[in-house]
């Protein structure tokens, strides 16, 4: 799960990570008052940075982050931003509606660099990266330039330690009071990584300040959805708008469900025969319009609902059902399936293969149906079924 940089910010500030002063707001009124209010405080000419608030990246180039000089600019420029689609490249060319922004101060910044944490699978351990390069994307650091990256990894048992934010810091050329600065803020998104059962935490850029603070000036925060049921304030957190629909439907019937860009739906039981069939579509040709694992244990009205997912996307041209019966029955299986077919009457070419506990049971149903199935007799043979079938309808 996701969340906004806002939230991310108020978490990690929760851990004694330094971050600039701002609210969040849903109208441009809102939004200069939040400037006034925050003004109070600032010594100087005062600045303010109008961000747009979607879970997305790089919306500074896609102009979703302004620094402005007067709360009359904060007002227009809310104003503007508030309700636009910005498309960044993070977002998809539709792009995303913005219907929250942040008003935050503006911040002196002497240098921008990166930090972030993830659990790395290879070792099984929460692993620090950090970059002088910051601002840029890390994909692109580590594709051009990886001498340029800084990694840390902490074994769990110990935790982090002084020593461990200290060597990153070093690394990163901060010196002086920087350093203690920096080591703080490590610490502390450590901390909050940790108890938070993130999975990843990315502070691009992390900023020295024009009198040696560090502080996280940007934050993207991400949670593992199977910690989610004891990190309860985490979970409230989400905000329903940045996700997408049909995936949301999914999980209230506890489908995995992830929509692609292809037009090949498909229905499978257990995520690696899933991935194998997005695979092996892809080898005939054929383009997955989603990953769909409907589960070992799926009833005939959670077939349903997935036959029904998978149709509510208008790019599908032809669905694969491919499912390898365990746990799992096949009649159970094409019960679903014939239900859900009738329910919405069936326009796009299905191919069914099944295989393994009451095979025979199964096909009978789908054979007597009277409904328009191609069976096929294994995986290879059911994708290049429905690859034909698709290009032939097309
Ligand atoms: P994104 O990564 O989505 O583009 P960021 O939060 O990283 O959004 O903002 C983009 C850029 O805008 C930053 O690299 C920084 O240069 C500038 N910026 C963001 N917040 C502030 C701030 N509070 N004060 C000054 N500059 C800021
Ligand atoms: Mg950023």
């Amino acid at each position: 799960m996701n969340i906004h940089e806002y939230q991310a910010k108020h978490l990690l500030a929760g851990f004694g990570v330094a971050v600039p002063r701002g609210g969040v707001a849903y109208t441009a009124p809102e939004a200069a008052q939040i400037a006034k209010d925050l003004a109070k405080d600032m010594q100087g000419d005062p600045v303010w940075v109008v961000k747009a608030q979607i879970h997305a990246g790089g919306r500074g180039k896609g102009g979703g982050v302004k620094v402005v000089k007067s709360v009359e600019e904060v007002k227009e420029t809310a104003d503007q931003i508030l309700g636009m689609q910005l498309i960044t490249h993070q977002t998809g060319p539709e792009g995303k509606e913005v219907k929250r922004v942040y008003i935050e101060e503006g911040c002196d910044i002497a240098r921008e660099l990166y930090l972030s944490m993830l659990i790395d699978r290879a070792t099984s351990r929460i692993t620090i990266m950090a970059s002088t390069e910051g601002g840029m994307d890390i994909e692109e650091v580590a594709a051009t330039t990886p001498e340029k990256i800084i990694m840390e990894v902490i074994d769990p048992a110990i935790g982090i330690q002084g020593y461990h934010a200290r060597n990153v810091a070093f690394a990163l050329g901060l010196e002086g009071k920087q350093v203690g600065s920096a080591v703080k803020l490590i610490m502390g998104v450590y901390a909050a990584f940790n108890a938070l059962d993130a999975s990843l935490l990315e502070i691009n850029p992390l900023v020295v300040t024009g009198d040696g603070q560090v502080q996280a000036l940007d934050a993207k925060m991400n949670f593992d959805d199977n910690a989610l049921f004891r990190q309860k304030a985490i979970a409230e957190l989400r905000d329903e708008d940045e996700e997408d629909p049909s995936e949301l439907e999914a999980q209230r019937h506890e489908l995995n469900y992830i929509k692609l860009d292809g037009n090949i739906g498909c229905m499978v039981n257990g995520a690696g025969l899933a991935m194998s069939t997005m695979d092996i579509i892809k080898l005939h040709g054929g383009d997955p319009a989603n990953f769909l694992d409907v589960g070992g244990g799926a009833t005939r009205e959670r077939v349903t609902t997935a036959f029904k997912l998978i149709m509510s996307d208008p790019n599908v041209k032809g669905i694969l059902v491919n499912i390898f019966g365990g746990i799992m029955r096949c009649d159970v299986i094409a019960e679903g399936v014939v239900a859900a077919a009738r329910e919405i009457s069936l326009s796009v070419p299905l191919v069914v293969r099944l295989e393994g506990t009451n095979v025979e049971l199964g096909k009978k149903i789908l054979a007597e149906s009277g409904l328009k199935i191609v069976s096929a007799d294994d995986l290879g043979d059911a994708a290049e079924k429905v690859v034909q079938a698709v290009k032939e309808a097309a």
